[in-house]
């Protein structure tokens, strides 16, 4: 069944997460998580992240869409494409850089607003793949963005709680996470 994207309001969005244990990764739980994790972040055509306790799971684990890897991509092909999601489990922000700018941002747990946000320009996050594997990637732009609005979802913290300034909108021209 398909999992509701929890909204504003509920305490587990403000909680912090546990850590799997590494040998647990690829066990039948995780991979269920990670699978219905998936299946909610397609189900929102604008969202490109999504963190384990948007669906009511407070294990450190998210997801990002490759979507948000991608420059210079006219909405009609983001769209139209099966992007796939890059799981990140137990993620740890190893570097940031001070350099920081201030992007519009929304979330998938609170519709409707969006707002502006300082994040690092660049950042550098070590986790877990979904077979148990270590990595660690670099991001900047808006696959940046999203790493860091993903930890802090893990950290029970909203945009909401941070953002300099916050705007309603009818329709979301902008990416959710
Ligand atoms: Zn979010």
């Amino acid at each position: 069944m398909l999992k509701q994207i929890i909204q504003k309001g509920d305490s587990i969005l403000h909680n912090t997460v546990k850590k799997v244990a590494v040998k647990e990764i690829i066990s039948t739980k995780i991979k269920n998580i990670i699978h219905d994790m998936s299946a909610a972040l397609r189900n929102n055509t604008t969202g490109i992240g999504i963190a384990a306790p948007q669906i009511g799971i407070p294990l450190a684990i998210f997801l990002v869409s490759e979507e948000a890897m991608q420059n210079n991509i006219s909405e009609e092909e983001a769209k139209n494409k099966n992007w796939s999601h890059m799981v990140f489990i137990n993620p740890k922000l190893i570097k940031g850089s001070k350099k920081k700018v201030l992007l519009t941002e929304g979330c998938l747990s609170i519709d409707g607003v969006f707002g502006k946000v300082k994040r690092s320009r660049q950042v550098m996050v070590e986790a877990y793949d979904e077979r148990g594997k270590k990595f660690s990637v670099g991001a900047s732009g808006l696959f940046s963005q999203v790493l860091q609005h993903e930890l802090d979802h893990l950290d029970g913290i909203l945009f909401i709680d941070k953002a300099e300034r916050l705007e309603k909108v009818n329709v979301s021209e902008n990416k959710n996470k």
